[in-house]
Parts: structure tokens; C-alpha cells; sequence
């Protein structure tokens, strides 16, 4: 199987059409309600619901039935310690017999555990070497930062790459000889962090001259894609992982498309004008902690354009994020989708640009943090906000305006969010 999903990540066209990919779901569920339902004690009696059907799902219902819905027969709170200590000691090799065991803690704060075979890790490492790997035939030096170390990653490693993994809790200076002593020819990591490199790299701190340079893992904005594309001389490619899977990434064109040979992915669509859905995934290639009638609360853009690629799998035009940092500003006829894409627009227009910027919605409140803006910032924000709330036919929130950029006290550096009303003090 891993051969089959590197050759058709490396040269597959993809589907053709959407019948095409309909039946390829068809017969992949076909085989998982066959050889993988029966085996997990949740699902064994449910193989022949249809998928809709199946319970819904989210982390904290899929963590509550852990012990039951997994087809390795492991415990949760055995598969918690092992993974806690796993991250207290930083030492990531302890298996569950052959199964590695992960944790995240997801931006909700709610801990999750996440499991995978051998024959998962060998899928995972194909699709993304077959996506992604510059030239084969070369050695390659890969760079990975992640928040955690796991087998699934180092299952990467081969006599053709040297694989070196960031421990995100680690300080990021600590990080920067190392990093290039190696040089890496590939560069894979949370966007942030390819930011903050992006910007160490503009400044003359780093020579990096990475072949490929891949965001994983949270939404990359358009304004550090910009920036990391200047930095490093190449497109910044974009593989969109949840703990769940990875359910998006981008096509040689730079486009994203939803990851459809590998989970079926319907839409629970929250705003009928974009368009914009969480996903409902169902992957039929886990096995040992099947993923079915997931909900995810990220909020997706589709993209209705066929992609020039070729391939057939829905293209997405951005994620928005969480579905809890979505702006809805009130009007007459019930709360307008305010895109986030509205606001950077807005801000992209400004005469003179902005060094950086954050806008959080409080309530009725919009604050904006403006870092070295201009005099004529304000003026121009306050008009431009004012008619994109008007073509929405929405009430405009009352704006605050701030100097220089708030105290973070967000690690995921998203410059567009919504704060819940009960909490003060922004
Ligand atoms: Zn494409």
C-alpha cells in the first residue's frame, strides 16, 4: 500500500472527476466494513450502517470511548501515561508493542491521544516523500520542527535522508546553529516558526537555501506565505494535519486540494454565501483508531474553480481557522460570515503598509493593533471596514484602535480572532 500512495503521490494526475472519486470512497469502505469495523469492540456492530448514520464524533466523544473504539486492544489511560512520559522525558521511542502512541493537546486545551501501526507510518512518510521530496536519487537533509517528536515522523528516515527533528518547547535560539550546520535541503514546520526563520533569515541571521519548505500542521496566512516565500526563494508548500489526519494539501501548482484519496470528507456548511464548512471526515486508511464522522471545528473556503492541475479533488481557497475565531457581525436578517480574508484585504490596502498587525473581536468590539502605521491608518480602515459591512448589509462593530501589537499570550500568532465575550481585558 505505501508503494501504491508514494507512486500516486509522486506522479498520480489524480482523479479525473468527482464519479471517479465517489467510487473510489465506495470501494475503500467496502474493504474497511469488511476487514476494520469488525475488529474495533465501538464499530463491530455498526458495519453496515451507512456513514452517515455512524455516531458523530469530535476528540472529547472519540477520547471518552478510546478504549473501545481502537483495534489494538489498547487501554486509554495505559496509552496516556506511555505518551506523557514519552513528553516529560522527551524521549519519544516507547512503543505499545508495535503501535506509537501521541499525544496533542489541540488548541482547545483538551488532550488527545492519537495511535499509529507501522503500516500507517509507512503511508504517511510515502505520501508526503512522494509530494514532496525534491529528487529522489539525492540525499536529502530535512529539517522538521515539530511540538513532538514520534515514530510516525522518524519513520521518514531512510539511507537517502538525514532527518533532524526541532523540539518546538525547546528555545528557538537554541535551535539556530544547529539548524545551519545542517542546511537543510528540506524544511518542514508549523508556519509560525517558518516566519520567525523567514524573518531571521531577511534580517541576515541565517543562509538558509531550502529546496523545498513545507508549512504543516496550523492555517499559514497569506502574509507569512508572502514572507517566507521572500526569504527562502521558493514556494512555501502547505500540508493542512490535524491529529486526525492529513486532510489537505497542496498540488505542484500550489494549490490546496482536499486530501480525497485518503478519507472522505463531507461538509457541515456554516455560512451558505462562501460556502464555508467544517469538515466531516471518515479515513478509511486508519486502522488502529478508525476516524469516522469526525467533525473537526476548522472552518474551510472552498474553491469552486477546477485546479489547471488536473486533479479533480475539491480545491480549497483557504482555512479560515477555528470555528470559534470565525467574525459574524450582526445584521437585520441574522449574523454575516465576516471572511478573515475581508479584513487582511482591508489592511493590505492601506497606503502606506503596516509592520504587523493583530484584530481581535470582543463582543461588539473590534480592536486593532496597528504597528508603526501611519497617520492616515485609522481613517482609512474606518472607511474601508465601514463598506465591506455595508456590501455584507451587516452592522459595523465599534472599532479601537491600539499602538504596536498586544502581549502574546497566544503561541499560535493568529492575527485575526475572536475573543469569547464573557472574558476581559484584551
Ligand atoms: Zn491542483
Amino acid at each position: 500500500m505505501s508503494l501504491t500512495a508514494f507512486l500516486h503521490s509522486r506522479h498520480g494526475r489524480g482523479f479525473s472527476c468527482r464519479a471517479e472519486i465517489e467510487a473510489h470512497h465506495a470501494a475503500a469502505f467496502r474493504r474497511f466494513r469488511a476487514r476494520v469495523m469488525p475488529r474495533s469492540p465501538f464499530y463491530r456492530g455498526m458495519a453496515d450502517l451507512p456513514l452517515k448514520a455512524l455516531p458523530r464524533m469530535d476528540k472529547a466523544r472519540l477520547m471518552a470511548n478510546f478504549s473501545a473504539i481502537n483495534t489494538c486492544g489498547i487501554d486509554h489511560d495505559a496509552a496516556m501515561q506511555v505518551a506523557i512520559r514519552a513528553e516529560t522525558s522527551r524521549d519519544f521511542r516507547p512503543l505499545i508493542g508495535k503501535v506509537s502512541v501521541g499525544l496533542s493537546t489541540g488548541t482547545s486545551g483538551q488532550r488527545g491521544l492519537f495511535l499509529a501501526t507501522p503500516r500507517e507510518r509507512r503511508l504517511w512518510a510515502a505520501i508526503m516523500l512522494g509530494c514532496y521530496w525534491p529528487e529522489l536519487w539525492r540525499r536529502q537533509r530535512v529539517a522538521f520542527f515539530m511540538r513532538a517528536d514520534n515514530a510516525l515522523y522518524r519513520s521518514l528516515s531512510n539511507p537517502l535522508v538525514r532527518f533532524a527533528f526541532f523540539d518546538l518547547l525547546s528555545p528557538f535560539e537554541d535551535h539556530l546553529a544547529r539548524l545551519a550546520d545542517l542546511d537543510p535541503s528540506v524544511l518542514i514546520a508549523p508556519a509560525r516558526i517558518l516566519a520567525m526563520l523567514a524573518e531571521r533569515q531577511a534580517a541576515g541571521g541565517l543562509a538558509l537555501s531550502p529546496r523545498r519548505v513545507i508549512s504543516v500542521a496550523e492555517t499559514l496566512s497569506p502574509e507569512d506565505a508572502a514572507l517566507i516565500e521572500r526569504a527562502f526563494g521558493t514556494r512555501v508548500h502547505q500540508v493542512y494535519q490535524a491529529t486526525e489526519g492529513v486532510l489537505a494539501m497542496t498540488c505542484r501548482l500550489g494549490h490546496l486540494h482536499l486530501n480525497e484519496r485518503w478519507l472522505r470528507i463531507d461538509r457541515d456548511v456554516i455560512d451558505a454565501a462562501s460556502g464555508a464548512f467544517c469538515p466531516v471526515i471518515h479515513d478509511f486508511t486508519r486502522e488502529s483508531l478508525p476516524i469516522l464522522n469526525y467533525r473537526l471545528d476548522d472552518v474551510l473556503i472552498p474553491d469552486p474553480d477546477p485546479c489547471p492541475c488536473g486533479c479533480a479533488s475539491q480545491r480549497i481557497a483557504r482555512i479560515e481557522g477555528r470555528e470559534d475565531d470565525v467574525l459574524w457581525w450582526p445584521s437585520v436578517t441574522g449574523p454575516r460570515m465576516v471572511a478573515s480574508e475581508a479584513i487582511r484585504t482591508a489592511i493590505a490596502c492601506l497606503p502606506q503598509p503596516l509592520r504587523d498587525y493583530r484584530v481581535v473581536q470582543q463582543g461588539r468590539m473590534l480592536h486593532l493593533w496597528l504597528d508603526a502605521a501611519a497617520p492616515g491608518a485609522e481613517p482609512a480602515l474606518r472607511t474601508s471596514l465601514a463598506g465591506l459591512a455595508r456590501r455584507l448589509g451587516a452592522e459595523p462593530p465599534a472599532l479601537v484602535f491600539h499602538r504596536g501589537l498586544p502581549p502574546e499570550t497566544d503561541a499560535k500568532r493568529r492575527r485575526i480572532r475572536v475573543l469569547p465575550e464573557a472574558r476581559t481585558g484584551v
